[in-house]
Order: structure tokens, then C-alpha cells, then sequence
């Protein structure tokens, strides 16, 4: 085996863990190298048997004069050793781990690790870290700073010690440093081989900070490189689709007049650019990101109309069908007055009709039947995962198309920019004029009855319509969260708001009555939508003015930031109130700042510090890459490794270890899990 085999194809025992290592990430021998630990245990005190003291955390190092299985009253075994060393002897005992006699045997030479207790006024060592020591065998678990690994269902933390040891051992010396020698010196990096030695088993903890420092580097920079080199690839594509600007400048221009409102600064640039890349050769590329309500769509429908005039097509895929009716509806209104045809697709009309200029449908929009010929933009709202796969798609039937993704994963911009480095980035910063902060409480508990009595008022008093999002008990949306909801709606129904008209919103109803709910509640027909947390992208309802949030510290700050923006729409001043049953300072003072900060990516960012990107990431999207050493909210690394790649980029062909390095990366990401 070496560094590169595939542990399918390894040992026996690897063969049989394969599938679980994969859930830890760990596809081919080399992986057990980065499995990075998050912890390390100092057990580097290395005392004699009579100088050890209560409350101290030691390694003894002596031989086994006694081992053996005790039977308690209760039918429970203990396991009871006597240690010795030249200075003394000590006990050392385990609870219920019978097979530690299979690997501990009288008068083996042993090295234990842990805490002395007092038991019957006599130094034990209970429950310790063990390993029986040979002639030839370094201690791993015990006696130094021992790395403590994730682990899995049937995969320990020390399995997976043993296996990086070995790893180490056999093929520690075939690491290559694939770094430039310049960037190593400029950057005072340890080596690579010191840097995975250490992030192991260091000496120091100061050591394994610096093999840290080096493999954040590593992986960031990779990173930026992967992007830069996709970047650079799609560049020399040829679309084949170069839309003609110039000719149309004047409709575009009574198209965007035509608008009831004047477009901010920041969607003005942000149509410029696309138009810009709409006129290349090359396909265009970008994420449009910006906050809910920060006006995308409407950029969007620029790309769509530009698209019309050059005869060709345009499909949009939005992530659920609520928002793929809902832009139906928006781009219709916009777009038929100046003869475009806009057709709605979902998993209710069957009708496959290819007579369209634009074609609104969930991730199905893009079928085989679709005549990729005629097909000049594709726009994908909310869902960055279905890009890779559609555009995988659209591209191996040999078609290039221009990309526009939406998002309003509130991503701050640094981090953008890395994890999607192949794409050309706009962002809408910027909220549209006149619009109004929605007030946002904390509320508690106690209150809760005055907030309800507050909102029956507001709807009576004022025709203000409200959204009661019920607590995220699951990922998806599954049947207990539904159940729930429906319990939180019957009681609501009954108990709270007997005078108001109240409908529900959850993921297990039809798409039908989804969207008659959704439309009486347009149309003002009730006062009150109760719904699981799918309202989270992209509805918009104008009059609706109160977001009344269970559960609160479920979600994320962005998340919660973009429920907020459900609200807030239209003229009327809007509020969103937060509940929660936490009781613990550090939620409440982290959902407290919802009362401060109305900035979807400086909430983002605080989410990046508190819960770390796997919650804010990696939960939400899928096909987002996992960072194990560094992290999306170190700016600092983010932009040096930005810098270093873009200069090396210009002569990448002459760094053949890190095309080597990426491509092995990339390989694994591909490979299933
Ligand atoms: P997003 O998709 O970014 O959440 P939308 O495109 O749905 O936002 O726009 C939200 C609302 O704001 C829509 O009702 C839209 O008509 C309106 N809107 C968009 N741009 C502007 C603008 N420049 N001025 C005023 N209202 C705008
Ligand atoms: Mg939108």
C-alpha cells in the first residue's frame, strides 16, 4: 500500500472499515494523514510510582504483576492490575473492559496514562490510557501529547491513531512538499513531512500550532489555486453564444425604464457586469449574491429580456415549486408586456410545450427534451448545488450556455470568492430605497402572551397579516417536524387566535394547496401563515408585516436573518419577534444581536465565529467544501492565499507537484462517500 491506494483496495481490515472511514472522509491511505485531531491529551508527565499524587495527571511506566477480572456484587467486572516500577508499586483499574486482559498479560511492560485517585487511602490510577510497550515500539497513546481524532460508529479515536502511526511509518518518508521552497521561506512554513509528523504527534503544543498554521495555508491556498485554474479553463471555452449588446441597447434601456422603481447602484453594476459577460465568446459565470429583498430577480429578468432579443432561450431553476411559481408570476409581469413567453413548468403541468422564451421550473426545467440548441441562459436561483450538476449536464451534451446563479446565503464576500473561486462574483450590497429595517425583539418567555395579544391588535387595528414559523426540529422536512406544525396550528387555531383566520404551510402538503394557501394568503384571505421553516427563500408578500419566530436558536443568524426578510416589503413598518426557551447567556446574547446588526453577511460572519462553517455551510448547502484545518473566518489567510495563488497561477506549468497535489484532491471530492 502507499499513499495513494485506495483502502477499498488495501488490507483486509481496511477493506472491511472502508465505508466507515468514508463517512470520517477517509478514501485512500494518505487521508488517514489528514485526518486532522482536534485535541490533544497531555499525558507528558512522566512520573515514578512513588511520587505520584492525587489529582495529578500522569504516565507510569513499570511491569504487570497481577492482572485480572473482579466480579462486584452487582455482577459488574472490574478489571484490577498491579503496576511496578523501581520505586513502588500501583493499582491501576478499569470498569467493565474484560478484554483488556487479551492485551495486557503479567509481566508485560506497560505504559499507563491518567488521573490518580485516592481509593481506600491508596494511589490508583482509574480508567487509564494503556499500551504495552515493546523493544521496538514508540508509545502513542500515552506518555506525550496524545491527538485525539472525530470518530465514528466503530472506528475509535485510537484505532484511528494507530492507523496515522503506521501510516506514518511506512510512508511518512514518500511525503513530497509540493510548495515552492520561495513560498515556504517567504511565508515561514514548516516543512510538509514536520508539519504532518507534528499536527500528529508533536512535542509541544507550540509545535503542532505551527504544522497548523502550515496545513491551513495548504488547504486554502489549494483551494484558491482550484478555483483560479477552473476560472482560467472556463475562459478558453468558447459559448459559441455571444449575445449581440450594442444592437439592443436602446429596449434594454426602455426595459429597465419601464420598472416601477429606479434600480440601487449596486443592481445597476451588477447589470452592467452580466451584460458585459453576456457579449463574450466565453460563457458567463457568476453568483449574483446579495440579501433576501436586495432586488436579484429583477437583474435577472435584464439577462432574460437580452436573451429574448437574440432569439434564444432562457430556463430558471428555482429550489422549491412556491418560489419557481412565485418568479413565474414576477418575470411574467415584467416580461410578457414586451412579447416575451413565460412558462411555468412543475411537477403538476405535465404539458411539454418547447413554444417558450423563458421556462420556470424546478431542477426538472432542464430535461433531455429541452432543445439545448436554442438554450442561451440558464439562471439558478437559491441552490448553488444544482449548478454543478446542470451544468455538468447541459455542458457533456457539448452546449455552453451562460450561468447565472442567485444566492442569499449571506456569505461574506472574502469567503465567496474562495469557495467559489471559478465564479465571477456580483454582489448586491445595497438594499433598495425607501425600505424599512424590521424592528426584531428578543422576546421572553413571560411575554409571550402579551406578544400574541400585541399581533391580534396589529391585525385587527392596522389589516397587518403575520408569519408563525414553528421550530426547526429537523434538517428536512420530515414527518415530525410536520406533525408539529400541525399541533402548533390546531392549538393556535383554537386556543390563541379564535377571531383570526389562520393557514398552514408545510413540505408534505400537495403543491396545490401549498399554493392556494400561499395565494388567499396573498390576497389577504387570511391574517395569520403558520409554516414549517421551508418559507425560508424567497416569498414575497408585501403586506405582510409581523415574523414571529419559534425556536429561535435553532437557526443560524443568516437564517434567521433571511426569515426576517419575508417581512418588511412593502410600506408599512415591519417586526419580527424571536422566541426561545434557552436560558443560556450565550444564545440569548448571540440572538440579541439580531436587535443590532441588519447586515445578512456581518450576521453571517458571526455565525462563522459562534457555530463555524460546518453549521452555516455545510447543513445549508450542499457541495460546499469542508475546511479541517482552516477557517472561512480567517480573512486574514484568506486573502494571503488568494494573493500567493494568483501570482503562481501565471506559471503554474511549472510547478508540476501542486498540479500533481490538486488533481489527487479533486479526485477524491468526485469519489462517493
Ligand atoms: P431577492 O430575490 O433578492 O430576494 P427580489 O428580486 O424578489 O429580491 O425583490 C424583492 C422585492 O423588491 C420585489 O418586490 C421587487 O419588485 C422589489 N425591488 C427590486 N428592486 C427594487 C428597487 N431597486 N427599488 C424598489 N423595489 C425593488
Ligand atoms: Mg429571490
Amino acid at each position: 500500500m502507499d499513499l495513494n491506494t485506495p483502502l477499498s483496495k488495501g488490507s483486509r481490515i481496511y477493506k472491511m472499515y472502508a465505508n466507515r472511514l468514508a463517512k470520517l472522509g477517509i478514501i485512500k491511505v494518505e487521508d488517514f494523514l489528514y485526518h486532522i485531531p482536534f485535541r490533544y491529551d497531555d499525558y507528558s508527565l512522566i512520573s515514578k510510582i512513588d511520587k505520584v499524587q492525587e489529582g495529578e495527571t500522569v504516565t507510569i511506566i513499570g511491569e504487570v504483576k497481577d492482572i485480572k477480572n473482579i466480579f462486584t456484587r452487582r455482577y459488574k467486572k472490574i478489571q484490577k492490575a498491579i503496576i511496578q516500577d523501581e520505586t513502588g508499586t500501583i493499582e491501576a483499574i478499569w470498569f467493565n473492559q474484560p478484554f483488556i486482559l487479551n492485551i495486557i498479560k503479567k509481566s508485560n511492560r506497560v505504559s499507563l496514562s491518567g488521573k490518580i485517585k485516592r481509593n481506600l487511602n491508596k494511589n490508583t490510577l482509574e480508567s487509564p490510557e494503556y499500551e504495552v510497550l515493546n523493544a521496538d515500539s514508540k508509545n502513542i497513546h500515552t506518555g506525550r501529547l496524545v491527538p485525539v481524532y472525530p470518530q465514528t460508529w466503530g472506528v475509535s479515536s485510537k484505532w484511528l491513531r494507530k492507523q496515522v502511526y503506521l501510516t506514518l511509518e511506512e510512508n511518512g518518508k514518500n511525503l513530497d512538499d509540493y510548495l515552492p521552497q520561495q513560498i515556504i521561506g517567504d511565508e515561514k512554513l514548516v516543512p510538509l513531512k514536520k508539519a504532518i509528523y507534528n499536527i500528529h504527534f508533536p512535542q509541544s503544543l507550540d509545535q503542532a500550532d505551527l504544522a497548523k498554521k502550515r496545513l491551513a495555508f495548504d488547504e486554502l491556498f489549494l483551494m484558491q489555486l482550484s478555483g483560479l485554474i477552473k476560472k482560467q479553463e472556463w475562459k478558453e471555452i468558447k459559448s459559441g453564444k455571444k449575445f449581440e449588446i450594442k444592437k439592443f441597447a436602446e429596449k434594454i434601456e426602455e426595459y429597465i425604464q419601464s420598472l416601477p422603481f429606479e434600480l440601487t447602484t449596486s443592481q445597476k453594476k451588477a447589470t452592467h457586469e452580466i451584460i458585459e459577460d453576456l457579449s463574450l465568446e466565453k460563457p458567463m459565470n457568476r453568483l449574483l449574491e446579495g440579501d433576501v429583498g436586495s432586488g436579484k430577480t429583477v437583474v435577472g429578468t435584464v439577462a432574460i429580456y437580452l436573451a429574448f432579443l437574440n432569439k434564444l432561450q432562457t430556463v430558471l431553476m428555482a429550489p422549491t415549486e412556491i418560489l419557481a411559481n412565485q418568479h413565474y408570476v414576477t418575470i411574467h409581469n415584467l416580461l410578457a408586456p414586451f412579447g416575451v413567453k413565460v412558462q411555468l413548468r412543475t411537477s403538476g403541468s405535465k404539458k411539454n410545450n418547447s413554444d417558450f422564451d423563458i421556462l420556470v421550473g424546478t431542477h426538472a426545467v432542464i430535461s433531455p427534451k429541452i432543445n439545448l440548441k436554442k438554450l442561451g441562459l440558464v439562471i439558478i436561483d437559491e441552490q448553488q448545488r444544482f449548478g454543478v450538476e446542470q451544468r455538468a449536464m447541459v455542458r457533456n451534451k457539448g452546449e455552453n450556455p451562460h450561468f447565472l446563479t442567485m444566492t442569499a446565503t449571506p456569505i461574506p464576500r472574502t469567503v465567496a470568492l474562495t469557495m467559489y473561486g471559478d465564479l465571477d462574483l456580483s454582489y448586491l450590497d445595497e438594499m433598495p430605497k425607501g425600505r424599512q429595517r424590521v424592528k426584531t425583539w428578543l422576546v421572553n418567555e413571560e411575554k409571550r402572551h402579551n406578544a400574541y395579544k400585541w399581533i391580534e391588535e396589529q391585525i385587527i387595528n392596522n389589516r397587518d397579516q403575520a408569519f408563525i414559523i414553528c421550530p426547526f426540529i429537523e434538517e428536512s422536512e420530515s414527518m415530525i417536524t410536520v406533525k408539529a406544525a400541525v399541533k402548533e396550528f390546531e392549538k393556535l387555531k383554537k386556543e390563541i387566535f379564535p377571531k383570526l383566520k389562520i393557514c398552514l404551510l408545510h413540505g408534505k402538503m400537495k403543491s396545490s394547496e401549498k399554493e392556494e394557501s400561499l395565494k388567499k394568503f396573498k390576497e389577504g384571505k387570511y391574517d395569520i401563515l403558520v409554516a414549517t421553516p421551508v418559507v425560508e427563500v424567497g416569498i414575497d408578500i408585501p403586506n405582510a408585516t409581523i415574523m414571529f419566530i419559534e425556536g429561535a436558536e435553532r437557526f443560524g443568524l443568516s437564517q434567521l436573518h433571511q426569515l426576517r426578510g419575508r417581512v418588511g416589503r412593502g410600506e408599512k413598518q415591519s417586526y419580527c419577534l424571536l422566541f426561545t426557551e434557552s436560558k443560556s447567556p450565550k444564545t440569548i446574547d448571540r440572538l440579541k444581536t439580531l436587535e443590532q446588526v441588519y447586515i445578512g453577511a456581518k450576521l453571517a460572519e458571526y455565525d462563522l465565529k459562534a457555530r463555524g462553517p460546518g453549521e452555516l455551510y455545510g447543513k445549508l448547502q450542499h457541495g460546499v467544501p469542508n475546511l479541517k484545518v482552516a477557517t472561512f473566518s480567517d480573512f486574514n489567510l484568506i486573502r494571503k492565499t488568494k494573493n500567493i495563488a494568483q501570482n503562481l497561477l501565471k506559471d503554474i506549468d511549472s510547478y508540476p507537484k501542486i498540479k500533481n497535489k490538486l488533481m489527487s484532491s479533486e479526485l477524491k471530492s468526485i469519489s462517493p462517500d
